[in-house]
This record gives structure tokens, sequence and C-alpha cells, in this order.
């Protein structure tokens, strides 16, 4: 093969097999075929035979060969393997499949023979006339052998089991000189069998080339030599074949990979935002809920807190049950803290039972709520550090919010909420906050009440030294006023007694008459203690409905005299059926005096016969009463209108109240929601005036 592969040489003379391959490797063509003697005769063909020993009984057709030990010459032996190959694949049976063993035992061909009759293979192929030969050797008998496939041809004599194949071909190479190969092969045509050539290549001569198709056929069949690849694509070839279409497809594929990962990510990203939007709306909806509650909280805290008509112990009482039904918690108290101890100043629910008591600090969660800024709160005592603390052990409460409330930069106590019950829910954030505007709502109206109270306490005994005052400057005229009726009594019963001295009992109804006036005096005079009493008592400012009228009666009487002494004439003009006023009665009256006295005063230095004071009382609105009193005195500068009403602002060089009448009155109309101010009158003197709502009206 090398050498024709290289041209080294021009002819070449093989077995058919080789010439198919090297013909369509290299291009080599046949000039002719070879005449062999077989058994004295001239033959052009060639075979090979399957056999098995005669005592294999189990072995008879090609088929029985399948799980049997086979042996050939070569795997590339044309005639010692691959004629049987084709025949056995003809019959079914797959040399490299099927067999026990495939075992190849190299030329000569007779060792396969041999290793048939030993029993090394159960079977066995040969070329044709080995058998023939090594029986004619004495090598063999042919009895021991059986032809499995036997094939019978009168032309060709021999023991074979395959189809016939065209002997040896001799060959030229594409480069050989045409005329040398006709030469040639003219001279080897010529060849006469009895040429010494000729007897010595154990040939008979030499034919024109033979049909050598079976053998390429056989070659295509099994798939060898220049056929070996027919069928088979290689990798090579598609790519060469399709590089455009493989391109494409690769930059599809590519693509499409592209977007999968794309859309993988796309995905990801998808389902990471869907899952943080998720939280997103979950958080908002929590905190729309807590929004929801708080303000819900919130909205019913200032409910309680602005409400007109209730008192503070009604709206602490109302705050302690909103707090107890926002916190989830049945116990609510407002409690008094003082040095060490702790008073229950109001509460709701199961504690309510302890309004009024008192307990020592340190025994109630409140003593850790006091030493802290914030609310101090937990849900379940027994399974946290809140279970050493004494009120664990006393008070047996589970959960609990408290905290302390400051008044005026001190403890004033505490604001809590408890329950014996542990609380299932966390406390949160906001529930904390609303408690601290509870807390300090509280503190703020605690502050207040102090202050109100502090301040009426205050007019309270301003009140009563201004009244004091006024008793000291009555007195005078009050024991002048009381000489009238002791007088009276006086010369009735010294009547009496000179008519009883003159006449003894006879005329009855004369004394009787007498004694009645007696007892009217005696009333009278009894009638102005008791008024003063009243007036100079310092009792505590107590409200009442009161009829604004009456109480402007009393005053005009109490004052009478001092305004008789002065020359002044009282004119009472009221208005009929006003309603009643929620009012202190002694304290309207102290401004009424307060108002008629210094009118008096103002007119000390007007004309006698114009010397007229006008009280008046009317309804100027619905819901309010108003009280004037008008003088004909000598008036105030504008200016001073309001400085009037500033306390220790006066311009008389005597007197005790030393400018604080129309301070007090003022503060006291006030206190009553109501105003009072003064006017110039179109000619001379002034107007004083103050409104107050009627009972149950609102504040002016
Ligand atoms: P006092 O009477 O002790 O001066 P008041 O507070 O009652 O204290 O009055 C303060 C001042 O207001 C008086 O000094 C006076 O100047 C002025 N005043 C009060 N009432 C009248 C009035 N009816 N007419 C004019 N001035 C008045």
């Amino acid at each position: 093969r090398a050498a024709v592969a290289h041209d080294k040489i021009d002819f070449l003379f093989t077995n058919p097999g080789n010439y198919v391959e090297l013909e369509a490797l290299y291009g080599i063509s046949a000039l002719a075929t070879v005449k062999t003697l077989r058994a004295n005769k001239p033959s052009t063909s060639l075979s090979a035979a399957i056999f098995t020993r005669t005592d294999r009984t189990d072995i008879k057709t090609l088929e029985d060969l399948k799980g049997k030990t086979f042996i050939a010459v070569s795997r590339d032996a044309f005639g010692g393997f691959q004629m049987a190959w084709w025949e056995l694949k003809n019959h079914g049976v797959n040399p490299f499949r099927d067999f026990a063993r495939l075992q190849f035992g190299d030329w000569p061909c007779e060792d396969t023979v041999y290793a048939v009759l030993d029993g090394q293979a159960d079977a066995g192929t040969t070329c044709v006339d080995t058998l023939e030969h090594m029986a004619d050797a004495h090598k063999i008998d042919l009895r021991a052998f059986r032809i499995l496939n036997p094939k019978t041809d009168p032309d060709f004599p021999f023991l074979h089991s395959t189809r016939l194949y065209p002997e040896w071909p001799w060959a030229k190479l594409r480069h050989t000189n045409p005329a040398l190969a006709k030469r040639v092969a003219m001279e080897l045509f010529a060849l006469p069998p009895t040429d010494p050539a000729a007897i010595a290549a154990h040939d008979v001569g030499w034919t024109v080339a033979a049909d050598y198709q079976p053998v390429h056929e056989i070659f295509k069949e099994l798939r060898l030599g220049p056929y070996k690849d027919i069928g088979k694509t290689s990798l090579r070839m598609i790519v060469h074949q399709y590089w455009s279409w493989i391109l494409c497809g690769l930059m599809v594929t590519v693509l499409v990979m592209l977007a999968i990962a794309y859309m993988l990510y796309l995905n990801k990203r998808l389902k990471q935002s869907t899952l943080s939007l998720a939280h997103e709306l979950a958080q908002r909806h929590r905190m729309e809920t807590v929004l929801n509650i708080s303000e819900e909280a919130l909205r019913e805290l200032h409910k309680i807190t602005s409400a007109q008509n209730m008192g503070f112990d009604d709206k602490i009482q109302a705050l302690l049950s909103m707090g107890c039904e926002k916190f989830g918690l049945p116990m609510g108290i407002l409690a008094r803290v003082i040095t060490e101890d702790y008073h229950v100043v109001a509460a709701v629910g199961p504690a309510s039972a302890m309004k009024g008591k008192k307990f020592s600090v340190c025994d109630t969660y409140c003593s850790i709520a006091l030493q802290s800024q914030d609310p101090v709160g937990f849900e379940n005592a027994s399974t946290s550090e809140w279970n050493v603390h004494p009120a664990h052990g006393s008070s047996k409460l589970e959960a609990y919010l408290g905290i302390a409330i400051i008044v005026d930069s001190a403890i004033y106590g505490t604001l809590n909420f408890s329950s014996l019950q542990p609380r299932s829910v966390l406390f949160t954030a906001t529930d904390k906050e609303i408690l601290k505007l509870m807390a300090q709502w509280v503190a703020g109206e605690i502050q207040r009440k102090n202050t109100i109270e502090e301040k009426s306490q205050h007019l309270a005994r301003l009140a009563h030294v201004s009244r004091l005052s006024t008793m000291g400057e009555m007195a005078t005229s009050l024991a002048h006023e009381l000489n009238q009726p002791l007088a009276a009594i006086v010369n009735y019963a010294h009547g009496c007694v000179r008519r009883l001295r003159a006449n003894g009992v006879d005329n009855p109804g004369e004394l009787l008459k007498a004694m009645t006036l007696v007892v009217t005096q005696a009333e009278r005079a009894g009638e102005i203690i008791r008024r003063i009493r009243n007036f100079v008592a310092n009792t505590q400012p107590q409200r009442e409905p009161i009829d604004i009228n009456q109480v402007v009666q009393e005053a005009v009487t109490l004052i009478a005299l001092e305004a008789h002494e002065n020359g002044v004439t009282m004119q009472l003009e009221p208005s009929p059926s006003l309603p009643s006023v929620l009012a202190d009665m002694i304290q309207i009256e102290q401004v009424i005096l307060n108002l008629l006295r210094n009118g008096i005063e103002a007119m000390d230095s007007t004309a006698t016969q114009q010397r007229e004071l006008v009280i008046k009382t009317s309804m100027p609105a619905s819901d309010v009463i108003e009280v004037a009193v008008a003088d004909a005195g000598h008036g105030f500068s504008a200016d001073l209108a309001e400085r009037i009403f500033d306390p220790f602002f006066t311009t008389k060089k005597h007197g005790v109240s030393m400018g604080m009448g129309l301070s007090i009155s003022r503060s006291i109309i006030e206190a009553h929601g109501g105003r009072l101010w003064a006017t110039l009158n179109r000619h001379w003197g002034a107007t004083f005036r103050f409104v107050l709502p009627v009972d149950g009206g609102t504040r002016l």
C-alpha cells in the first residue's frame, strides 16, 4: 500500500479485497485476472469454507454457531474471514456479537483447521482448497470436518460455504505508462500454461480482468476498506456542509439562552419586588391600623377632655374606662403618691373597690413607673424578670402598663392599667404614646384644678377681708339703723308701761296694738343683725341658683342708710321674671355693694338734687342677665377705663380697700363665667355693669 501510495511501483498483483480498496484510494485498475489451477482445473474464482468437526452434532447450520467459539485467519483476510463474515451476516449471525468468542489465528490458514480439530474453537473458516490441500498432504482427514452452509458449483469443485468471488487481479497504477500496460497485458494473456513462469507461479495463465463488483458489494455491506465511513456522517462533514445553518442555530440558541436567562433574572426580580411589595403592603396595613387605632383613641381622648358638661372626676373616670378598653386591660387607676403612700384617687373595673384606699408604693408596680420618664409595660410578669417584684407576690397582676404623672415638675402619682391575666399581645409603641398623652392631659387638668382652687380660696379670703372693711365702714350707720327700731321699741314699751300704770288693763286693745309694734320693731332689728352676720361670715364659696333681683334688693337695703346719709337717692329698676343664675350669692352681693358704694363716693361733689344711683337688671341675650349701676358722679378719664380694674389702683385718699374693690369684683364675676366693665355716661357719671350666664348657659 505504501508503495502504491508513493507511486514506487508500476504494477501490482494482489488479492481482490486489497485491489478494490487500492482502486478506490489510488485509482489502480485491473488489467487481468489470474487463472489458478485447482485440482487440475483452471479456476478464476475464490471462495471460503466454514467448517466444524463432524462429531459436533450440535452445529449443523450457520445459525447454530451463535453462542459458539469461532476462529478465522485475520480480520483483514478477504478469503480467511471477510467472505465468511458476509455469509454469516446474511444468515443473521453477527460474528462480533453472537459468538461466545471470535479469535484470529493468523496465517498460515492451516492453523485454523488445526484449532478446530483440536477443539480450541467450535468452528472456523479458511480460504478455498486449504482443506483439500491438507487432506492431499495427509495432514487431516476430510471426513473429520463438516462444511456448514455447503455450496456446490460444477465449475468450482471445492468445499466452500460462500458465494464465488473473482481471483487475484493484475493491476496497473494510475501513472503507469499505458503502452507498457498494454504490452504487459498482452504478454500475460499470451502466456501459455506450460510456460516456466506460469508453472513457477502455480497458475495456468491469465484472462481478461474479471468483474470485481461483488467484492465492492461485500466491502460496502461490511463497511470495509473504502466504504468504512459510508453511512457514518462525520462531524467534520456536517460542519463543512452545514456550517451556516450551524452558525445560525448556535446564534439562535445563544439568543434563546440569553432571553431565558434575562427572563429568569426578570422573574427573580419580579418575585423579589412582589415579596417586598407584599412586605411593604403588610407594613402599611399595620401602620394604617395603628394610625386608625391611635386616631380613634385621640379622638376619644379629645372628646372626653373637651366635654363641657363633665366635671374633673367624671372626666378622669371616662378616661380610665377608655384606657381599659384601648389597652385590653380590665383595671384602671389614677393614684396620688405622697412619700411612700399610694392613694387610689379614681379607679374603674374590678379596681373600683380600691378607690380611696391607701397602699405602700413599694407593693405596687408603680414604684418602677415612678422612676421612669416613659411608660412601663409588660404583658406576662410570671415569665419575665418582673416575677421577683414584691407587687407580683402581693397583687398577682400579670399585665401592667403605667406612667408617672408630673404636675408642676413634681411627682403627683401614676396612671396605670392592669390585669390579673397575662396579655397575649405585646404593648405597641402607639399604646405607650396614647398612655403618655393621657398622663399629660391628667397632669394638665390637675394643675388647672389646683390653680382654680387656689384662686378661689384666695378670692374668698380677699372677699372676706373686703367684707370686713365694708363692715367696718358700715358699722356706724348700722348702729344708727339699729338705734331706730330699738328707740321705737323703747318708746312703745314706755307707752305701754304708762298706760298700764294709768288705766290698768281696762283697754287691752290699745296695749295689744303697742305690743304688736314692739314685736315688729324687734323683728326688724333682728333682721338687721341677721343680715350683718350673714354678710360677715367667712363661708366657703357655694354656688346655687340665685334670683339676681333679690340679691340686688338685699345689697340696696344694706347700703340704704349710707346712701341716705350722703344725700343719694337710689332707684331700683328690676326686670321682671329673670331666670336664675348659678352663683355664690354672698360674692355677687359683695360686687353689687362695691359698685353701689363706688357710685355714692363718685357723687360726693355732685349737686345734691342730682345725686342719684340707678340700678337696673335686664336680659340682653337669651342666656345672659345684666346688672348695671349708673351714677351721676365725676366719671373717669378715658385712658383709665381699664386701669381702674387693676389691683391697688385708687384715686381716693381714704378708705380701707386700697384700690382692691373693682379688682376683686372683676375676679368674682369672671370666676362665675361673666364679665365686668365700665363705660362713661353721655352727660356725666359712669355706668358699671356686669353680665352672668344664666343657670345652664355657657361661659361668656
Ligand atoms: P377704691 O374705691 O378703694 O379706690 P376701687 O377698686 O373700688 O377702689 O376703685 C378704684 C378706682 O376706680 C377709684 O379710686 C376711682 O378712681 C375709680 N372709680 C370707681 N368707681 C367709680 C365711679 N363710679 N365713678 C368714677 N370713678 C370710679
